[in-house]
């Protein structure tokens, strides 16, 4: 049989009716947002309709890559910090001050949002333009530095190194503030943003993320996928889930070489059994950029004792889902993204149909193209990848 249309079945059609009186279209004025900081938050809950029917399960994901000015969830903690700083004085309206952080991979793309934030502080009326400084290591996706400095920001690119190394990404962003803040021509100081351990990053999932999905999902959840770069995701949404829906689960969801599977798995970060254990303590061994750690954070420690359960995701299957979301659903999106929704199958073929599961859709795939996507491959118009391809990847 033909097809009706060429759209898919539940595309919303666009109409634009013309008040032909005043010959004007007629907009609703809340559908005006007041600048761009009028965008964060509120993002679309969008059923992933090949993996719900696939499992039986209701797969949801919560597309973060359509939020505010810089397409992640870290507009909405890179405001929170700032605004938190602003209000303990630690940054003032001052030409002199700076902001410094440290961002990897894709928490690497958590540093694009800073800058824009700005932008939308400024729409509110906050005085300082303050300097942008960014220290991310250099094995990540270009994209990602390379919008940094288009948007004004000035970037440090540091070999990756053990946390323990002074010229580790964070680290480097620690002591260059402290640098600036020390040195009296820069006439200002420098404030470490520090997301890892800032618990405004939780806070700001807790206030927003985890009210809108419960919202979203009218209350009724059986389980939240994620994973943790920072931890500040999981643990803002499960602090604020949990309490409201106590038989929820909670699930990390972790990508091949990061020490948080074993932490909730097992207790101890690094299993005595892991030969490479020397490695994995410099650096998580994957190809995934924003999430795994090899450290409990302030911001993941806030709500480890509420995730129930962790699932480690390797590369192929990353890339694999991948393809498989745009091939079905023509969603297209980064690894971190990919590894939710690998991780929110198991937990829907653990739970058994009929349940319902929300997972994060943290950036675009756009973000990747030089890294991930390079690997993963173009997408070729496949329509017949099973599921378990994907999960045997
Ligand atoms: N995905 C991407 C693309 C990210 O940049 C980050 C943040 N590093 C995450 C996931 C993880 O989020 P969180 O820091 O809240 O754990």
């Amino acid at each position: 049989t033909t097809p009706a249309s060429v759209l898919g079945e539940g595309t919303r059609k666009v109409t634009l009716e013309d008040n032909s009186a005043s010959n004007h279209l007629e907009v609703s004025i809340s559908d005006i947002s007041e600048g761009i900081g009028g965008c964060i938050g509120d993002t679309p809950l969008i059923r992933i309709k090949s993996l719900s029917e696939a499992t039986g399960c209701e797969i949801l994901g919560k597309a973060e890559f359509l939020n505010g000015a810089g397409n992640s969830p870290k507009d909405r903690v890179a405001l929170s910090m700032i605004q938190m700083a602003e209000e303990e004085g630690l940054l003032t309206p001052h030409s002199g001050d700076a902001v410094y952080e440290g961002t990897v991979g894709s928490t690497g793309i958590s540093s694009t949002f800073y800058p824009a934030p700005w932008i939308l502080l400024k729409e509110m009326n906050s005085a300082h333009t303050p300097l942008i400084i960014s220290c991310m290591p250099d094995d990540q996706a270009t994209e990602k530095s390379d919008l940094l400095l288009k948007l004004g920001a000035k970037v440090e690119r540091v070999r990756p190194a053990s946390i323990v190394d002074q010229n580790q990404f964070v680290n480097k962003a620690r002591s260059r503030a402290a640098e600036h803040t020390a040195d009296p021509s820069r006439q200002g100081r420098g404030f470490f943003a520090d997301q890892f351990e800032n618990t405004a990053n939780w806070r700001a999932h807790h206030s927003s993320t985890g009210p809108e999905i419960y919202r979203q999902c009218g209350g009724h959840l059986d389980a939240f996928v994620a994973g943790a770069g920072t931890g500040g995701t999981i643990s803002g949404c499960a602090l604020f889930l949990k309490p409201k829906l106590p038989n929820m689960k909670v699930v990390l969801a972790d990508p091949q070489g990061s020490g948080l599977f074993n932490r909730i798995k097992y207790g101890v970060m690094f299993a005595p059994t892991e030969r490479e254990g020397t490695r994995r303590r410099h650096q998580v061994d994957t190809i995934v950029e924003g999430i795994g750690i090899n450290r409990v954070t302030a911001n993941f420690e806030a709500a480890k004792e509420l995730v129930d359960d962790a699932i480690r995701v390797n590369d192929e299957q990353a890339m694999a889902m991948a393809r498989w979301l745009v091939e079905k659903d023509g969603i297209f999106v980064g690894s971190s993204s990919a590894v939710n929704c690998v991780a929110a199958v198991k937990v829907a073929m653990q739970l058994g149909a009929g349940n319902r599961i929300v997972t994060i859709l943290c950036d675009s795939g756009t973000r990747h193209l030089s890294k991930f996507w390079a690997r993963a491959g173009n997408v070729g118009g496949k329509a017949d990848t099973k599921l378990e391809d994907v999960l045997n990847a």
